[in-house]
């Protein structure tokens, strides 16, 4: 069935992605839903956005709408993997009704699925009626419950970026998928509000070695100053810098387990950046090895030489933590 008001998601791409030693080709989706119920983290300005309507019938069509764009612009035969993400939760049926979960499973059948969700949206009917839909038998985990743990530590994502759940509501949430029988994969956020740099290469090191075992797929996304967020703020008054794409590569290196990264607006202002000479080689090796899983590749980029890298070691030997008063 071919929806008659064809509306362009927020965005839509294809590109590559590695999953179990393989490239696959893959769409990403970014659908304009009823909004995220949270709506406060810090550095997100995907809240903003959102269809205004209090109809949950409307809001299904105006969904079904954009899914019908999808599929008149792109040849679904060629994809293997379909990623999701909506301005919030996908598994949410506030944001996104059922009635289009269930159109978006049947009409991706056959293919891996990772959708995007806060935990407190990822209950054991909704994932176990989603992935019988989706599955066909061609994949033995057809869907992940992606997750934006951001941390492993609490006080962290509470404070520098204010998730609104624990670690523990994310463990519960792992294990609730896992049991309904699909795949869990953390996102990371490197470097949020209020963390000096060599406090946030170790707040990553430390969540990947918890997450080591517990979750099938780990993505790291180096933090970006986006529009209208506190975030920005600090920013525009110099209280903020995005990470350095030196540590990126340092930490990818020293990893215990796979992490994939796609450093968005690497080289910018806003995007992890060096000084600008060397960005641009070594944003293009992590997407490369993002791919190709190739660690030699990100040991040979942290051996080159450029003269921001003792600027680099001298911030992470020197900087020292946001200084906040305990008392007022
Ligand atoms: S990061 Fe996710 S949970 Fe937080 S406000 Fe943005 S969309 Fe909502
Ligand atoms: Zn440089």
């Amino acid at each position: 069935m071919i929806a008659e008001n064809q509306t362009k998601p927020i965005a839509c791409w294809r590109g590559k992605e590695r999953y179990e030693g393989k490239t696959l080709e893959c769409l990403t989706i970014i659908f304009e839903s009823g909004g995220c119920s949270w709506a406060k983290c810090l550095m997100c300005s995907y809240r903003f956005e959102r269809y205004k309507t209090k109809s949950c019938d409307e809001l299904a069509r105006y969904l079904s709408g954009q899914l019908a764009w999808v599929r008149s612009q792109f040849s679904l035969d060629e994809f293997s993997m379909i990623k999701i993400f909506t301005s919030g939760s996908f598994f949410d049926p506030n944001e996104v009704p059922l009635a289009f979960q269930e159109e978006v499973a049947k009409t991706f059948r056959g293919k891996i699925v990772i959708a995007e969700t806060r935990p407190e949206f990822v209950s054991r009917s909704t994932i176990e009626h989603f992935r019988a839909e989706l599955d066909n038998g061609t994949y033995t985990t057809p869907l992940y419950c992606a997750i934006g743990l951001e941390t492993t530590s609490d006080p962290i994502r509470h404070k520098c970026i204010n998730k609104g759940f624990t670690y523990a509501d994310f463990t519960k949430a792992a294990e609730i998928a896992h049991k309904a029988g699909a795949g869990v994969k953390a996102y990371l956020l490197f470097k949020p509000l209020f963390l000096t740099e060599a406090e946030a290469v170790a707040d990553m090191k430390s969540s990947l070695t918890a997450l080591a075992g517990n979750v099938e797929m780990v993505s790291m996304n180096p933090c970006t100053v986006q529009k209208r967020t506190e975030l920005e703020s600090y920013w525009r008054q110099g209280a903020y810098r995005p990470p350095y794409l030196w540590s990126v590569l340092s930490i990818i290196r020293d990893a215990p387990v796979e992490v994939t990264c796609d450093p968005l607006g690497g080289g910018q202002k806003r995007g992890p950046h060096n000084c600008g000479t060397c960005d641009y080689d070594i944003t293009r090796g992590i997407r490369d090895y993002s791919l190709t899983g190739d660690r030699d590749l990100i040991g040979a980029l942290l051996d080159m030489d450029c003269t921001c890298k003792s600027e680099w070691e001298y911030v992470l030997a020197h900087e020292r933590p946001y200084c906040m008063p305990l008392t007022r």
